[in-house]
Formats: C-alpha cells, structure tokens, sequence
C-alpha cells in the first residue's frame, strides 16, 4: 500500500513546462488547446490559494447523491430523457458499484423490469420499451442486470434470442452491424463479444471472421479506427482491443505500435487523456484509453516480455488522478469532460472507471496501489486473479465480482443451438 506524498505533480516546478508549444504556427486547434490550459491552469492556481496542504478529495457522497437521484428518477418514470435508457441504468450502477453503494433491492428489481421492457421480440435489447433492438443497448442491458446479479436479472435476459439477434446483425466478413440494416464499426464487434462471453452463448461460427477483421482496423497510426482505413480513436481502440482480448486473439494485434499511440495520448500538460491525435483532453477517455494499458500489459506479459513494470502501468498514474480529482468533478456531484462542461452520467460513469484504473495496479498475483489524496479516495478495483474474469483486466468495465458470478450462473446453462435462419434474420432481410 502507498500513499502518494504531496506535492502534488501538477503543483511541481516543472509543471509549467508541459504546456504546449506552437512551433509559432497558430491554428484553430492550437488555440483552442491553449485556452484549455489556461483554464486547467486557473484551476490548479485557485486548488493552490485554497490548500496549504494539498490533499485533492474524491466528492462521494455528492456523487452518490446525484446518482441516487438518476437511478430513482429511471425507475420512477419510463418516460423520460431519449432511446439510451439502459445506458443510463448501466452508467449508474457502474458508478455506484465502483463507490461500494449498494442499491436497495426493490430499485434493482424495479430497474430489471425496465430493461425487461426493453428486450425485443426478435431478441436483443433496444434503447426503449417499443424500438428495435440494437446492439449497444443490449450491451448495456447486459452488463447492467450482471452488475444487478439477481437471479431476477439473470433470468430477464433471453439468450436463445439473443444468440438469434447476434446472428442477425453478422456480416459476413466477420464485422456486426449494430442493428439491422445498420451501421458497421468497431463498436458492435465489442458489444456482441462482451454479451457473448459473459451469458455464455458463443458458438463455433459466432465470431468466425471477427479478429481478422478487427485487426484491419488498427491503422499506421497504432490505434484502431471504426471501420477500416478511419482515423485512430480512444473508443474504438478499447472497444477493439476488448474484443480481441474475449476472443482470445489480442496477440494478433500490433500490439507495440498499439502502447505507443495510447501512451502518446496522455496529455503532458492536463494529465487527462485526449481520444485522437491533436484533439483536447476529455474525462471520459481516463477510461477508453488508460483502460488499454491494463490490456495491453497483460498481452504483453503473455507474450513473454520480461521488461514490464511489476508496480505501474505504461501510463502516468498519479496525473491522470490529479486530472479527475481537480478538473472533472462538479462540487454538487457528478463528473465531467473538462472544467466549464456540464456533468453527466456518461463522464460520471468513465471518469470513476479511469480513475480506479489509476489507482490499482495488477499482474498475477500482485497488487499494488497508487491513491492520490487520502484514502478515502480508493474506489474498488475492477481487476482479479481470477482466470474465469479474463484476469486482470477491466475487459467488461463491471466489477470483477459480479463477472464471476454471471460466468458462474450461465455457464450452468448450455450454450443454445445455433438458428441462424430464424425470423430475426429473415424479418429484416
Ligand atoms: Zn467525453
């Protein structure tokens, strides 16, 4: 166990020569990176005059409170905000697990007949009661009644149909659409790969194709675009790697240039992680992106590489806590993307993700942790020795626990057959 000693790194003397320099070439971007800087600065400066001794500090209840009021405004009306409602379900309950909150059982039971409401008739779930199944609502749904754990959330889910629904949204080239006549990208391969492995539905043609074309996304850049040939971005890169880490095939990515670009992304100045080259640094990629290490140091371990740290992961730790400690949280509760932006479930759910990725290092049977503030600032850690939870690593983004035990629970059941000329398919063809 260690404590990180104050000063704190963005308090240090060298502090200053992190901020980014032009090359005299002004642009748009170059503008608009400074004046982020200038507002973390303003931040740092206020934080400095209000602390002789600084110690930043994880805002718990505040942000138990305004997940509280999230969770028992969805349960209490079906009606409100947009098509992404069991995002919201899941945001929430990642958020309050990684705080150890419990949720009373009659609101978990009220949340699992929600997303009940939401699966289709064809299999899968979608954003609402009544719209049509998608691929990342499903995830969502799936990962929220694994975090519930119930035998009632359990039991919701559907899996004959949902192995249908998956077969209906393959392509043939080993991509997903992400619902039917939809989309491809990076994202579905993940989703249909983490709802897969964790109710146990995998069969042998399921992901026939998928690594292969998984792998046709990581571009020169290092990172993994949506669909081939795009742009490298945080999101898609944890989503492709994640996949391939389930599937088993992470080796087959370039797994070098991969740490390269994702440790290149760690803002030198914020401490934060931007998504793309170039672009600003934004709260909720401490997870899209230090999530990758972890990944990444795994894959690197199987593979033999004697030169990994046996304390640290391949990122700066202690400035990515600083980042979500003092920029990213609202004093009334809730987390968000940057100072001046608004909180919301989204950020509150990936800032707290990244920042218990930041405190916890793993590899086999070590544990070591780096907590910045007291600490009371420790959220739970997302990673186990367990090999039933593909160890060590944040793989699913809920709680090792409640892996385990969904594992434990749907691996009791047999994998259903595979009907891929069912009605889900065909309906929509
Ligand atoms: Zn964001």
């Amino acid at each position: 166990m260690e404590t990180v000693p104050a000063p704190l790194r963005c308090l240090g003397e060298c502090h200053a020569a992190e901020k980014f320099t032009d090359d005299g070439v002004e642009t748009v971007t170059s503008m608009e990176q400074k004046k982020v800087e200038r507002s973390i600065q303003e931040v740092i400066s206020v934080y400095k005059q209000m602390h002789s001794f600084p110690q930043p500090t994880l805002l718990r209840d505040q942000h138990y409170q305004y997940l509280k009021k999230g969770l028992r405004h969805l349960s209490d009306s079906y009606e409100c905000l947009d098509a992404s409602r069991p995002w919201l379900c899941y945001w929430i309950l990642h958020s309050l697990e990684l705080l150890e909150e419990p949720v009373p059982s009659s609101i978990a039971s009220d949340v699992c007949q929600f997303l009940a409401r939401c699966q289709t008739p064809t299999g899968g779930f979608a954003g609402g009661p009544g719209q049509h199944a998608h691929l990342a609502p499903t995830y969502a749904a799936v990962n929220a009644l694994c975090i519930i754990g119930t035998e009632e959330a359990y039991s919701v889910i559907d899996r004959e149909k949902l192995l249908s629904f998956l077969f209906s949204v393959k392509q043939p080239d080993g991509s997903f659409v992400m619902h039917v006549g939809g989309e491809v990208d990076v994202r579905s391969a993940y989703c249909a790969a983490s709802v897969a492995s964790l109710t146990n539905i995998v069969t042998p043609s399921l992901f026939q194709d998928t690594p292969m074309w998984i792998v046709s996304c990581q571009n020169w850049e290092g990172g993994l675009g949506g669909v081939p040939g795009l742009e490298a971005h945080g999101g898609y890169t944890f989503c492709g790697t994640a996949a391939m880490v389930i599937l088993g095939k992470e080796f087959m990515l370039d797994l070098k240039s991969l740490l390269r670009w994702v440790a290149s992304r760690q803002m030198r100045f914020e401490g934060g992680f931007q998504g793309r080259c170039n672009k600003l640094v934004d709260g909720c990629y401490s997870f899209w992106q230090a999530g990758l290490l972890p990944l990444l140091h795994r894959a690197l371990f199987k593979e033999g590489d004697s030169t990994l740290s046996l304390e640290k992961w391949m990122f700066e730790q202690q400035a990515l806590q600083e980042y979500i400690l003092l920029c990213c949280q609202n004093p009334v509760g809730g987390l968000l993307d940057k100072p001046g932006k608004s909180r919301d479930f989204y950020h509150t759910c990936y800032c707290l993700s990244g920042l218990s990725v930041a405190q916890h290092f793993g590899n086999m049977d070590l544990h070591h942790q780096l907590i910045v503030g007291q600490e009371e600032n420790r959220l739970v850690c997302m990673l186990t020795s367990r090999p039933i939870c593909h160890s060590y690593h944040p793989v699913y983004n809920i709680c090792p626990e409640k892996v385990a035990r969904a594992i434990q629970h749907f691996h009791q059941l047999p994998v259903p057959m595979e009907n891929r000329g069912s009605p889900a398919s065909s309906d929509h063809s």
